[in-house]
């Protein structure tokens, strides 16, 4: 029986293999090979010259194709970390974006109460809500999304991480919360892409949901809803923050102001784009 390849022969093969369809080609080979021989990074780099055995090299190249056919990493290893946090994805939620922690970031910089009551809206897997439960403790985190097997895998996040006192529940943006409850914080990475954009047909957001990506003819209409709802559902000197689409910055800052928050503020992404914008709500004293 021929020898197995080491794993540099492995990596470099799958490297090549992978050229045209991913921007991380090499790292994606090494994410899948270190996952499917349960070892970490570092240990791949410290061992080049280990023979995988047969069926490891199979399944290896099985990981291989699925990810050359588009499929995210992340759906393929079942994790991804999010604010350093071990995060179990599936293809239930979207995949936790590097983007998203702008939005952490953004929110942990306000000045809220110790005990602030936070809402996250459409949490998917969990990223934002258990992000901030884990830097702020005494915060009192209510999760809301509408898809239950969302909710079943952020749950799920939420006991491995020891962060299980983050309330969930399920339904679609206010609509599962008492009229009257109200947060210091609302805050949501909604679904914010148009329906005709194209990029829904050709990179790994084909293997996401729908339901998570997009939101009508702008892209526009979840952050509709969510800056209506908010007047209802925040305390007085409360914020709203939302993750957005990298050009609809103004957009969103315009709704904004229009619905009657003040101090709007936005955050810009590694790439220079303004990717989060947040406001105080409307002043409701003469309502
Ligand atoms: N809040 C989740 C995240 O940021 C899900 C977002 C979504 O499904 N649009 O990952």
């Amino acid at each position: 029986m021929s020898p197995t390849p080491d794993i540099r022969t492995l990596l470099e093969r799958a490297r090549t293999d992978l050229a045209s369809r991913s921007d991380a080609p090499l790292l994606d080979a090494q994410v899948l090979l270190a996952h499917t021989l349960g070892r970490e990074l570092s240990w791949l780099y410290a061992h080049p010259e280990y023979h995988p055995d047969t069926a490891q090299c199979n399944d290896f190249d099985n990981l291989v194709a699925r990810r050359r056919d588009g499929e995210p990493v992340a759906h393929l290893t079942g994790r991804r970390e999010f604010w350093s946090l071990p995060l179990a994805v599936d293809a239930s939620t979207l995949v936790p974006r590097p983007e998203t922690e702008h939005l952490v970031e953004a929110v942990l910089a306000l000045e809220l109460p110790n005990d602030a009551k936070v809402l996250d809206l459409g949490c998917g897997s969990g990223a934002i809500a258990l992000a901030l439960a884990c830097e702020r403790p005494m915060w009192m985190v209510t999760a809301t999304d509408r898809s239950t097997m969302a909710l079943n895998l952020a749950r799920r996040n939420a006991e491995t991480l020891d962060l299980a006192h983050i309330r969930f529940i399920a339904g679609c943006w206010y609509e599962p919360l008492p009229p009257d409850e109200r947060f210091d914080l609302i805050v949501s990475n909604p679904p914010y892409i148009a329906t005709t954009d194209p990029h829904l047909e050709q990179s790994d957001l084909r293997f996401e949901p729908r339901s998570a990506l997009v939101s009508g003819e702008d892209g526009l209409d979840d952050i509709r809803i969510i800056i209506d709802g908010a007047s209802a559902h925040l305390a007085p000197d409360g914020w709203l923050w939302l993750e957005h689409g990298y050009d609809q910055g103004e957009q969103v800052a315009e709704l904004l102001q229009r619905a009657g928050y003040d101090c709007t503020s936005y955050r810009r992404d590694l790439a220079g784009h303004v990717r989060c914008t947040g406001g105080r709500g409307p002043d409701l004293s003469d309502v």
